[in-house]
């Protein structure tokens, strides 16, 4: 398979998907999602787009080996050992962790591994020097020759590709285009193309750090939003993986009543926000609300 036609055959579905609950009419608001967990099996929602520029630039560079970082339950890997797989890279996931803990099963690096990934498990401590020089010349004297993605995705590459998640949908039939924050990767790229406002919900715990980490990254590229935006830090549940037994049974509920399957980590938190923040009349009369499914889904393998 080539990039061009991976894009091609993804581009001819239709990805949005309206939610139909009686709170949304009564308060006068509608509700769609945009699937982008569908795209593909294995490399699926937001992490396919942060990949394909670094992909491109990979293949421009002549670089045949991938390299990135993650936790053990990485989309981000999972995805970057499914699009080697599937391109025909090379791939090489630096895990954080203890090498014993990894060594537990683990369906998402066992998901990797199967799909050719080199596993190099770093301590927590070493992880965090992992952008350091030393560290990466380190690398090259492991692994020779490789294009770096960093963690996450989070370069000018990833927010281009997140830009075009906006030609998935019809963004003026949209007021308010919501999703979930990790790096902030994603917004930064919605914002460059979209003129529909964004909220984001930050899973992680901490105010304020994502305003500042998308204003850092469009300023680090010299980029300038489009569109009106801001960020919810309230719904986090507690912080980055952690859930509550509130956010199990909303997961559980939204999809028996829509048939649409969450994960806990990111998209679960972004609809569980949304369906708040209608109830309190957040949104104004009117709204048409589009919440964008990122995908992720192998990550709920982590929780049973
Ligand atoms: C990684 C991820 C996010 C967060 O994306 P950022 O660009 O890091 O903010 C959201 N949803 C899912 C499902 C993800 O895997």
């Amino acid at each position: 398979m080539d990039i061009p036609k991976f894009v091609e055959s993804y581009f001819s579905e239709n990805y949005v998907q309206k939610i139909e609950d009686p709170t949304f009419k009564q308060k006068g608001v509608s509700v769609s999602i945009l699937r982008c967990d569908l795209i593909h099996p294995e490399l699926s929602g937001n992490k396919w787009f942060k990949l394909k520029y670094n992909l491109l630039a990979a293949n421009q560079a002549g670089c045949k080996t991938l390299l990135s970082f993650g936790g053990a339950w990485s989309n981000h890997i999972h995805a970057l050992a499914a699009s080697g797989k599937l391109f025909g890279f090379k791939t090489i996931g630096v895990i954080r962790g203890e090498i014993a803990e990894l060594s537990k099963s683990n369906a998402c690096l066992a998901d990797a591994s199967a799909n050719g990934m080199l596993l190099h498990a770093v301590t927590r401590a070493e992880y965090r020097y992992k952008e350091s020089t030393e560290f990466i010349e380190d690398l090259h004297k492991q692994f020779g020759d490789f294009f770096l993605i960093p963690e996450g995705g989070a370069n000018l590459e990833g927010i281009k590709g997140c830009a075009e998640i906006l030609q998935l949908f019809q963004s003026e039939a949209f007021d308010k285009i919501c999703l979930a924050c990790g790096t902030g990767t994603t917004l930064a790229g919605l914002l460059t193309a979209t003129k529909s406002d964004v909220l984001g919900f930050q899973v992680l715990k901490g105010e304020h750090y994502l305003q500042q980490q998308v204003n850092g990254l469009l300023a680090h590229y010299a980029l300038s939003a489009k569109a009106d935006w801001s960020i919810l830090d309230n719904y986090h549940c507690g912080g980055y993986a952690k859930t509550t037994p509130v956010l199990l049974e909303f997961i559980n509920s939204f999809q028996q009543q829509t048939g649409i399957p969450l994960e806990p980590i990111y998209s679960g938190k972004m609809l569980y926000g949304i369906y708040a923040l209608i109830q309190q009349g957040f949104f104004p009369e009117g709204s048409r609300i589009l919440a964008i499914h990122g995908g992720g889904l192998q990550g709920r393998r982590g929780f049973s």
